[in-house]
């Protein structure tokens, strides 16, 4: 075996170069990265140091001193890169880079926040990632016709202040002055983090970016979920940003005596609702795609070994790219609930109290993403993403779309969470070659 293996290269070499030599030469040199791997897993490597947790990943709240610190070495690094860097009012940093034509900006980057105990990958990738890119154009002294502009945006996670993609909402409009007065456990308003962060909040909604300043938003990122690893492609084009729906239910039974009371003569509320939180996830599952249903806590009352339960609260989420879908879903749930209602003899009431569109992707967007994989013989597949993300809050104002990467074992917001640096590398090239093909296609007349 060994000196049949041995002998094939040469053989092999001198039978591509005698059959088309150009066409080999131009594949290996298409294939050929523009980023540096290398530089973009040190870079990482030194990010993931600043809330660096004992047990691995990162504690790193947005608004917080280690945020802070995190944010001087990314702002530095920006600066390295030739990019002039500033932040807005909601905290956003920017870094431009100058193009040659008066166009609108090709804007790209993610968020360096993370939840409590989180990992090194979700957010980091895609805003190292950025930073990676601007440096590799530099290197190449490669010219573009849109200024480009690498962007780190404030509290994506919300595990401070509960208010989750806090910069994108600030800069697409969807949230302004009215988040300034909200406390933290400290007793510290958002206002005084951002004068912490050297930000008049007064001029908070200054941060606004207005519709047409940007010619796109591409965000890089982790897929937090198991499709892209479970089928081993490299690269999954993120078809939009699911919409979710939130109800919270009361069921109302009777509270009566457990030992007394015979079977046949209660209006258990908990036994009901037991059969709804079933009832949510057949009928989520019986639907084709991806769509996801979730009942997360129950709260029984009055709670105790020998009273039946009279009273149940309990949310319902419902999360789909199909908002027909969602309400679909929903009205198939009330009916089943309807149903236990009458057999349980209880009462079931249910109000919407969350709610937010799907974001879609742009289809131009996302051809430029297929493309660029395929030019490194990278396999995509279109994907929805679940969970939320600042590319939602940048729809509203600007053409958006998400390149992703695989999550080993689908696994994130755990310091478990895990990217190969082979997949973060071919993440951070199609994010290169996406950012050039769009610059060439775009705003031309
Ligand atoms: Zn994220």
């Amino acid at each position: 075996m060994n000196k049949i293996i041995f002998g094939l290269p040469t053989f092999v070499i001198w039978v591509v170069s005698l059959v088309s030599p150009v066409a080999h030469a131009q594949n290996a040199d298409s294939q050929t990265f523009h980023i540096d791997s290398q530089r973009l897993q040190g870079t990482l490597e030194k990010l993931s140091e600043f809330g660096r947790n004992p047990e691995g990943g990162v504690t790193r709240l947005g608004f917080s001193e280690t945020d802070l610190a995190a944010r001087e070495y990314v702002m530095g690094l920006m600066k390295e890169a030739g990019l002039e860097v500033r932040i807005d009012p909601a905290g956003n940093i920017f870094g431009l880079r100058a193009g040659s034509e008066k166009l609108p900006i090709l804007l790209f980057g993610s968020h360096i926040d993370s939840v409590l105990h989180g990992g090194n990958f979700d957010g980091d990738v895609g805003s190292m990632g950025a930073i990676e890119v601007m440096r590799a154009l530099k290197d190449g002294s490669v010219k573009t016709r849109h200024p480009l502009e690498a962007v780190i945006w404030t509290n994506e996670e919300g595990n401070h202040f509960g208010i989750g993609t806090l910069g994108s909402a600030v800069a697409s409009g969807s949230r302004g002055a009215e988040i300034l007065e909200v406390k933290d456990e400290q007793g510290l308003t958002l206002g005084d983090w951002l004068r912490r962060y050297d930000q008049n909040p007064l001029h908070l909604t200054d941060a606004r970016i207005p519709k047409g300043a940007l010619a796109g938003f591409l965000e890089l990122h982790i897929e937090q979920g198991p499709n892209l690893y479970e089928d081993k492609v490299p690269i999954g084009v993120v078809q939009g940003i699911v919409g979710i729906k939130r109800w919270d239910c009361v069921v109302n039974g009777f509270a009566n005596h457990a030992g007394t009371t015979p079977m046949n003569r209660r209006k258990d509320a908990l036994a009901a609702a037991s059969k709804d939180v079933l009832a949510v996830r057949d009928v989520v599952r019986a639907e084709e795609g991806r769509q996801v249903g979730t009942v997360g806590y129950l709260k029984v009352n009055p709670g105790a070994v020998n009273v039946i339960p009279g009273r149940v609260e309990f949310p319902v989420e419902l999360r789909d790219l199909d908002s027909t879908k969602v309400d679909r879903m929903w009205e198939h749930i009330q009916q089943k609930l309807t149903d236990i209602d009458k057999a349980e003899n209880v009462e079931t009431r249910c109000s919407l109290v969350d709610h937010s569109e799907p974001a879609r992707a742009d289809p131009k967007l996302q051809t430029a993403i297929r493309e660029a994989a395929k030019s490194l013989s990278l396999a995509t597949t279109d994907l929805p993403s679940l969970a939320g993300q600042d590319a939602q809050e940048i729809a509203r104002i600007a053409p958006m779309a998400m390149i992703f990467v695989p999550s080993k074992d689908g696994i994130s917001h755990s310091p478990k969470e895990f990217t190969s640096w082979q997949d973060v590398g071919n993440g951070a090239e199609v994010l290169y070659r996406s950012i050039l093909l769009l610059d060439g296609q775009l705003d031309r007349r």
